[in-house]
């Protein structure tokens, strides 16, 4: 047993059973013992690889479809460009490093990292180095009060999969909420899941789902819903554009998608809380529906490897290929597959784009 899960044992004991989304929130985010709050672990020494870490094209592309996205603007001299939960910090370095070749913009540029964890923005700090008015920030409140009256282009990959749901079941009676709680098995304390006594008020459910079959999981992402509100309302308000990339479902769905993962392998979501990665897939059409609210126009989602074609990756990987040594060569064309093919990352990930109704032309997102 580690010391988070007797820490949340001992909260459950005295305090009674937590949510899903409390647990989550413990895993990766509690202070001494999160996951993400004590180590790096990305790559493949790590316990999962992102996209960016696959190779430097994908922050090119996303680099790129934010510095057309600045020209169509009308090149505003000042812009905040903020990543939220920027891991490494790579995906910020490959943007940044692309936007040099377009004049005007890295003058314009205000950089700005949304990270929770203190251990991961010093990884960023140390990996950006060369871009001395990069700022960090635990919310995106914070950016937004800072960015207030001027434009913001916004970037999350991988993001929104981390962020803490709740979890419902439906049963005879309603839709009980799935908590955390502890029993003792094999005269061990452990931690289970179980459903509450009293079913929650249905309008917590997407109507969609309420005539779901009994058994059936509705996970509620309500951090995600409001992070989405907070940028919609400031890029319809101020001008901007927002592209979220994640693995996740295009409408509601029912269907329990939290997972741990622990060196690119499946593990127990209750064992070893704050040692495995746990991420849900992203419910993309809640996402839309909150950026629909405040006005934005809404793109997508549609496939990563769509996506990533319609920006022209291919043509960067050929460049890249030329005057590259045979290993070098096949490292792109692996990187390429691994971003684009639909039985790699794809079509499992999906791209989504926030922008203002002011901003014309957006591009990635033709079918
Ligand atoms: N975008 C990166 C890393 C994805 S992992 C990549 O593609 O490689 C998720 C990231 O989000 C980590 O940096 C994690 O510390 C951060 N994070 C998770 N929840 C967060 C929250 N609530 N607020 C700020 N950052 C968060």
């Amino acid at each position: 047993m580690n010391r988070l899960e007797t820490y949340l044992i001992k909260l459950i004991n005295a305090q009674g059973p937590i949510t899903v989304a409390t647990f989550m929130a413990e895993a990766l985010g509690n202070s001494t013992h999160g996951y993400y709050m004590k180590k790096d672990p990305f790559g493949q020494d790590g316990d999962f690889t992102t996209a960016p870490e696959i190779s430097q094209m994908f922050g090119e592309m996303v680099g790129l479809w934010q510095a057309i996205n600045w020209m169509n603007m009308g090149r505003p001299e000042r812009i905040h460009l903020i990543e939220l939960g920027p891991g490494r910090g790579t995906l910020m370095q490959d943007v940044l490093r692309s936007m040099k070749s377009i004049p005007g913009m890295l003058d314009a540029i205000v950089p700005h990292m949304v990270e929770m964890s203190p251990a991961l923005q010093k990884i960023q700090a140390e990996n950006l180095k060369a871009y001395k008015t990069l700022t960090w920030h635990n919310r995106i409140s914070d950016v937004l009060t800072q960015a207030k009256g001027e434009p913001i282009l916004v970037i999350a990959n991988e993001f929104f999969d981390a962020l803490p749901v709740r979890q419902f079941q439906k049963a005879e009676s309603g839709w009980h909420e799935r908590l955390v709680c502890t029993n003792n098995i094999d005269n061990h304390e452990r931690l289970i899941l179980q459903l509450a006594p009293m079913p929650s008020p249905e309008q917590i459910i997407p109507s969609a789902l309420h005539r779901a079959d009994e058994g059936s999981i509705a996970e509620i992402c309500t951090i995600g819903q409001n992070i989405c509100a907070e940028i919609a309302e400031h890029i319809q308000q101020y001008s901007g554009a927002a592209l979220f990339i994640d693995y996740g479902h295009i409408v509601h769905g029912t269907g329990d998608t939290l997972q741990a993962v622990k060196k690119h392998k499946y593990v127990d979501i209750l064992l070893e809380p704050g040692d495995v990665d746990l991420t849900t897939h992203v419910d993309f059409q809640s996402l839309k529906e909150t950026a629909l609210q405040y006005g934005t126009q809404v793109y997508g989602p549609t496939d990563q490897g769509k996506f990533l074609k319609s920006l022209g990756i291919e043509a960067r990987a050929q460049t890249l290929q030329a005057n590259s040594s045979a290993s070098q060569k096949e490292a792109v064309i692996c990187a390429l597959h691994r971003l684009t093919d639909n039985k790699e990352m794809g079509s499992l990930f999906k791209v989504m784009a926030l922008s203002d109704t002011g901003l014309a032309n957006i591009v990635g997102f033709e079918e």
